[in-house]
């Protein structure tokens, strides 16, 4: 028996090798070509991907490949469509927005784990979405789709761009963009396996994307318009012979929870009387603008989102952070939100990205309005600090006068809040914005001013 194995190893070694054990060897596989993308885009919550589906239409006729992340799967807000809330509400509008892409012809969707908030702070959102988790998911989720473009919410405080959800899923989508390239980060991710089956190493690769832009959820158009390139919604898709904005608008019947009267009222009319509404009173016919929000690739601001994009591979661009402002040893300046995204724009590069000056907000009336500031003592001795606080007439602040020490060295969080009226009833849905402003004192000096633009509403909170 031996003796026959031993001739038969002479016989195979002695014959020429087949194709498939010759030199080169066996190629390694490859990453998943079926999720690799053109497009991702990160939004918050199911049917926001209404506010960029009428471009995606476009791009799908360009033949460009699309994924979209929720970064939340919406379960707070009421029912239109039925009985089920919170998280059974959840589970229902994961399905409703797959199948809003699917009508579209997009099937790569995924659902990151954090919860609708119903906030417009974009810090409360980000720490009740356990910011660091969710961030992992979505480098996770650049490095598996492999983007040439990310499309986001824009991030920033704006009258109008007043979900904090919305926001964060712009942070979030920057930070990955900006992350997602240095193999430093998330390291278990892009680490192969060290055995055959090793369930904890997950073999991505460090991906780059080369543009990131955001779209506007705010009122103000005026510091948008020229930051990034517009396109209409009204020339005929080659897929469907139909508008984009109507297969935009096809797309968004699958949200029954959210928007079913709407739906309904839809189903009555006719196809005229569908072009009249929707393009006229409910905005489906309005170009999509996009703000740049950076390139590795050069191309200009409004020029086309594909400008200046080849394919294959760039290298990791580490972000070129704007260095920390001088301060004075004893400032005060306005703090949550407003001072975060100064901090998050310097940290990303992100130096011209249109912001309000000053700072603004929408809130309803009657309501509270909290003013954070950060005063910071880098003196040797404490410091006494005077507030004053100037209102719009028939506004009153409960704290806005006041005197506190700053120990030595130390900084401070103080706020302010102000009680906000109720609109007079002949108002419509808001009034015009008006100027808040907080000084602080010291040594008989003003050593800071926080101000803010704020705009009653009849309705401000998000859903
Ligand atoms: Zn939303």
């Amino acid at each position: 028996m031996l003796r026959f194995a031993g001739a038969l190893l002479t016989v195979f070694l002695a014959a020429p090798l087949p194709e498939a054990m010759a030199q080169e060897g066996k190629p390694l596989p490859r990453s998943d070509e079926r999720y690799k993308t053109d497009i991702l885009v990160v939004v918050a919550h199911p049917d926001d991907e209404a506010a960029v589906t009428p471009y995606l239409v476009r791009a799908l006729d360009e033949h460009r490949r699309i994924a979209v992340v929720f970064a939340t799967r919406g379960s707070s807000g009421s029912n239109e469509a039925g009985a089920e809330q919170a998280a059974a509400l959840g589970d229902v509008r994961e399905m409703e927005a797959r199948n809003a892409l699917a009508t579209l012809g997009v099937n790569n969707v995924w659902f990151l784990s954090g919860k609708d908030t119903a906030t417009q702070d974009v810090l409360v959102s980000l720490g009740n979405w356990d910011h660091g988790e969710t961030l992992e998911q979505m480098v996770r989720l650049v490095r598996l789709t492999r983007p040439e473009v990310i499309l986001t919410f824009l991030p920033g405080a704006f009258i109008g761009e007043d979900h904090g959800d919305h926001q964060a899923s712009g942070v979030l989508a920057t930070e990955a963009f900006d992350l997602a390239g240095n193999p430093a980060v998330f390291p278990e991710q892009v680490a192969g396996p060290m055995k055959r089956l090793e369930p904890f190493l997950e073999n991505l690769r460090p991906w780059q994307a080369k543009k990131i832009y955001y779209f506007p959820d705010a009122d103000r158009e005026d510091i948008f318009r020229g930051k990034g390139p517009s396109y209409s919604v009204k020339e005929v898709s080659r897929l469907s012979n139909k508008p984009y904005w109507r297969m935009a608008l096809d797309a968004f019947r699958a949200h029954q929870t959210q928007a079913k009267s709407y739906l309904d009222k839809i189903a009555q009319m006719d196809e005229a009387q569908i072009e009249k509404m929707a393009t006229s009173e409910d905005g489906w016919g309005e170009d999509q603008h996009f703000v740049l929000g950076k390139s590795l690739v050069g191309g200009s601001v409004s020029g086309d989102i594909f400008e200046g994009i080849t394919p294959g591979a760039i290298s990791y661009a580490r972000p070129e952070a704007t260095p920390e402002p001088p301060r004075p040893v004893l400032s005060a300046e306005l703090g949550g939100p407003w001072s975060f995204y100064a901090e998050f724009r310097r940290a990303h590069g992100l130096a011209n990205l249109p912001h309000p000056e000053p700072p603004e907000i929408a809130l309803e009336g009657p309501g509270t309005l909290v003013i954070p500031l950060w005063v910071r003592n880098q003196t040797a001795k404490a410091q006494e600090v005077t507030l004053s606080t100037t209102l719009p007439a028939g506004w009153a602040a409960e704290n806005g006068s006041r005197k506190f020490t700053v120990a030595a060295g130390q900084t401070a969080a103080a706020r302010v809040e102000v009680s906000l009226p109720a609109l007079p009833d002949k108002t419509e849905k808001k009034a015009v914005a008006q100027e808040v402003t907080v000084r602080a004192e010291a040594n008989g000096q003003v050593i800071g001013e926080a101000k803010l633009r704020v705009e009653l509403r009849k309705r401000a909170l998000p859903e």
